[in-house]
């Protein structure tokens, strides 16, 4: 029946001017966003910065002071509507697990769908025990699981009422390191394998970009980014962002007649930019700085911190400001070595004006546009 299909067409989520202030703190300001049926997106930002909040507000455990909330094409939150939690199609995965320590894992599981008769219900807790692959298990006890287990019965636990949408709200910071990126496999692969709509908040940068398919960058209540990993980390849309989500220094920078060029010399070529001289923030991350031993250089090498993979140089420049510098593992030049600094081809950075990244010559702003010659005039007559 056409009714039983799912309707990828409508957004699984939506929200439109979400607000929330708690006294005087506005914990989320204005948010718009849009998931996608089947889309799993990941929250990231600084503690405080609203990510819980909105979370919370989706789930129905807070009501908005304005803006709208849709799930699966419903309003759930409005000036006028508020569905209570338990009518909400959401699921939700807290890092503590939060499992009935004297229920087995069948009855931790049937509790969400304790409203189905006695043998659909049978039914659905075997099936979704078999989804995070723990059948074996249905007898026993949280406290005679590993972490990773437990989490993976939340998450069935949540996914048993069929959900059209799962809030995971940091499910893998309680885990070790080790545990930590097997568990974190396990449950994407589930949730990608049942295509369930997800959000999941981290504050590890990492598994935010490694994990989502795409990544909300929040802070101080608002959605700076909501973009696909490769252009948060790629295409940083305010210096905020750029800073968050991996390593990056800031340099001043100048781009006349389409070339940008900044304290260490020619940068790269910004097309499109031909005619104009503005001053910029150029953005450059640690594996965008070359290296090379040139003992009459400037620059010189303050520190290094050893990675494993790679060594981390920090290098002053000559007006006394720092870059990092990404060297291969075998490469360690010791502190006070002079090195000459070079952008690695093919880099075209991010550009920021005001600490928000530019595209286009921002002329106006900038106020520094060269003037172009006025345009002959057309002849009017003949
Ligand atoms: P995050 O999850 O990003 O750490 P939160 O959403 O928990 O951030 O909090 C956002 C802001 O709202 C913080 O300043 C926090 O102190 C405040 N806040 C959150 N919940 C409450 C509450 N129930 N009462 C008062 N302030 C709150």
């Amino acid at each position: 029946m056409a009714s039983n299909l799912i309707d990828v067409t409508t957004p699984a989520l939506t929200l439109e001017g979400i607000s929330r202030r708690y006294g005087g703190v506005s914990a989320a300001k204005a948010l718009d966003l849009t998931v996608a049926a089947g889309e799993l997106v990941t929250v990231i930002g600084p503690s405080g910065c609203g990510k819980s909040t909105m979370l919370r507000l989706i789930a129905g455990l807070e009501r908005p002071d304005s803006g709208s909330i849709s799930i699966a094409g419903e309003v759930v939150a409005d000036r006028r509507r508020f569905q209570e939690p338990e009518r909400r199609r959401v699921g939700l995965v807290f890092q503590d697990h939060a499992l009935f320590p004297n229920l087995t894992v069948a009855r931790n599981v049937a509790f969400g769908v304790n409203r189905l008769p006695a043998r659909e219900r049978e039914q659905r807790v075997a099936e979704v025990l078999e989804l995070v692959r723990l059948n074996h298990l249905a007898a026993r006890y949280p406290h005679e699981l590993s972490g990773g287990e437990q989490q993976r019965v939340a998450l069935a636990r949540a996914l048993a009422p069929r959900p059209a949408v799962v809030l995971l709200d940091e499910p893998f910071s309680s885990l070790d390191e080790t545990l930590r990126g097997r568990v974190r496999s396990d449950i994407v692969a589930v949730l990608q394998e049942t295509g369930t709509t997800s959000l999941l908040v981290t504050h590890d940068q990492t598994e935010a970009l490694s994990v989502g398919d795409r990544v909300v960058v929040m802070r101080d209540g608002v959605i700076e980014q909501a973009d696909t990993p490769e252009r948060v980390f790629e295409q940083p849309s305010t210096r905020f962002v750029a800073s968050f989500m991996g390593d990056a220094d800031f340099l001043p920078a100048n781009v006349h007649n389409a070339l940008l060029t900044c304290e260490i010399g020619v940068v790269s070529t910004v097309p499109g930019w031909a005619n104009c001289d503005v001053d910029v923030d150029v953005v450059l991350r640690p594996h965008e700085v070359a290296l090379a031993l040139d003992p009459s250089a400037s620059a010189q090498v303050v520190s290094q911190e050893y990675r494993g993979a790679f060594v981390l140089h920090h290098v002053r420049l000559a007006s006394g400001r720092t870059l990092r510098s990404w060297q291969p593992h075998h490469v360690r030049y010791a502190p006070g070595t002079r090195v000459s600094v070079t952008v690695a081809p093919g880099t075209s950075p991010t550009l920021l004006v005001n600490d928000r990244a530019v595209t286009e010559p921002p002329i106006a702003a900038a106020g520094r546009a060269l003037q172009l010659p006025e345009p002959s005039p057309v002849p009017t007559s003949r």
